[in-house]
C-alpha cells in the first residue's frame, strides 16, 4: 500500500504510518507513506488525508510502473530511465590492478566518447585464494581518473566494513550479485542519494529482485538501477544464463532503469559482442562490459574481458543496433 498525504495534514503523517507499520519519504508538498502491499484499504477516520491510494498486488511497489512513471536517474550528466532515449556504455576491467592499466582503460573510453568507467577495488571472490583487489588505493586510481577526465566511477561495495570510501570516491555504488542480500549493505544505500546498480543475485527471482529495489527505496532513494547480470540454470557451459525473459518482465512492470551485464553472464569474451547487441535490442538504458588492456594477464575475470580492440569494434556494431530500437548509445 502507498498512500500519498498532502503537507497541510503533515501533522497526521505519524500517525497513519505508525498503525501500518509503514515507511514515510519526504517529497517537496507531500508525504508518501509506503507499507505492506496486504494493507488493501485505509481506515475511514484517515480517509480524509489521503490524495492518493496505490494497491499492489505484490511488494513490487515504489518500484511498479503502475504506481509511478518511468523514472529517470542520472549518471554524471547522463540521464537514463524515464523518457530518456540513451543507452548508456560502462567499461572498464573487472579489478582496479595497476594504475597503468587504469589509466589505458581511460584511454578506451576517450577513444570510443563514453563517460563511465568501472572497476572493482574490494572484490568478492569465490575462491579464498584469488585476487581482492586493491581496496582504498585501488579507489583512489579510479578517483585519479575521474578528476583527470570528468569521468563518472562505477564501483562495487563487498561488505560495510568499506562503503564510506565506496560512496565517497563513486559516482554509482554496484551492489553485486553476491551482495544483494546484505541488508547491511541496502539500508546503507537507502539512505543515500547516489545511484545504485543493484546486481540481481544469481538465485534470485525476479519477485525478490524487485523487493529489493523497493527495500532501498522504501528508505529514501529512488535512484535505483536494475541490473540483469546472469543467473544460475543447469546450464554449465557459460558460466550464467542472461535471463532476456526477466529483462522484459523487468521492462514491463518496472519503472527502473534497467543496464544489462553480458561478460558475467557469458563468462567468456567469446560470446559478449552478440550477447550485448542482442541487449541493446531489447532496448534498455545501459550496459556494463568488463574489458582489459591485457585480458590474458588479468587478475580476476580474466577468461570475459574483451581486448581494447575487440571491445571498439563491438562498440561500433551496437550503434546501429541502438538506432533500430530508436536509442542513442552513449
Ligand atoms: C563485477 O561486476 O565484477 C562482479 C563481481 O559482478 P557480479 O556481482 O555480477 O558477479
Ligand atoms: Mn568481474
Amino acid at each position: 500500500m502507498i498512500i500519498h498525504v498532502s503537507k497541510k495534514h503533515e501533522n497526521k503523517v505519524n500517525e497513519i504510518a505508525k498503525k501500518y507499520d509503514a515507511f514515510v519519504l519526504k517529497k517537496e508538498d507531500f508525504f508518501i507513506i509506503v507499507g505492506s502491499s496486504k494493507i488493501k484499504e485505509i481506515a475511514p477516520e484517515y480517509q480524509e488525508f489521503v490524495s492518493k491510494l496505490f494497491v499492489a498486488e505484490t511488494d513490487m511497489q515504489l518500484c511498479n510502473i503502475n504506481y509511478h512513471p518511468k523514472r529517470e536517474v542520472k549518471i554524471g550528466n547522463v540521464a537514463i530511465g524515464g523518457n530518456n532515449r540513451n543507452t548508456i556504455v560502462i567499461t572498464g576491467p573487472c579489478s582496479v590492478e595497476s594504475e597503468e592499466q587504469i589509466e589505458q582503460s581511460a584511454q578506451l573510453l576517450l577513444q570510443n566518447g563514453l563517460t563511465s568507467l568501472r572497476g572493482g577495488a574490494f572484490k568478492p571472490r569465490t575462491s579464498p585464494y584469488t585476487f581482492r583487489g586493491m581496496g582504498l588505493k585501488g579507489l583512489k586510481l579510479l578517483d585519479k581518473m575521474r578528476q583527470k577526465y570528468g569521468f563518472t566511477i562505477v564501483s562495487e561495495v563487498r561488505d560495510l566494513t568499506h562503503i564510506d570510501h565506496i560512496i565517497e570516491y563513486s559516482d554509482v555504488v554496484q551492489i553485486g550479485a553476491k551482495s544483494m542480500y546484505d541488508h547491511g549493505i541496502l539500508n546503507k544505500c537507502g539512505k543515500i542519494k547516489k545511484p545504485i546498480l543493484l546486481k540481481r543475485g544469481f538465485g534470485t527471482t525476479l519477485q525478490e529482485f524487485v523487493q529489493t529495489a523497493d527495500f532501498i527505496m522504501s528508505l529514501g532513494n529512488e535512484n535505483v538501477i536494475l541490473c540483469e547480470r546472469g543467473i544460475r540454470t543447469f546450464e554449465n557451459k557459460t558460466r550464467f544464463t542472461l535471463d532476456l525473459c526477466g529483462v522484459a518482465f523487468l521492462k514491463e512492470h518496472t519503472n527502473l532503469p534497467i543496464i544489462l551485464d553480458p561478460s558475467h553472464a557469458m563468462g567468456h569474451a567469446y560470446g559478449v559482442p552478440d550477447l550485448a547487441r542482442a541487449c541493446v535490442a531489447m532496448d534498455i538504458d545501459g550496459l556494463l562490459i568488463e574489458s582489459h588492456p591485457n585480458p590474458k594477464v588479468a587478475k580476476s575475470d580474466a577468461a570475459q574481458q574483451l581486448t581494447h580492440n575487440d571491445f571498439t569494434e563491438m562498440l561500433k556494431t551496437l550503434k546501429p543496433v541502438a538506432e533500430a530500437v530508436g536509442r542513442k548509445i552513449v
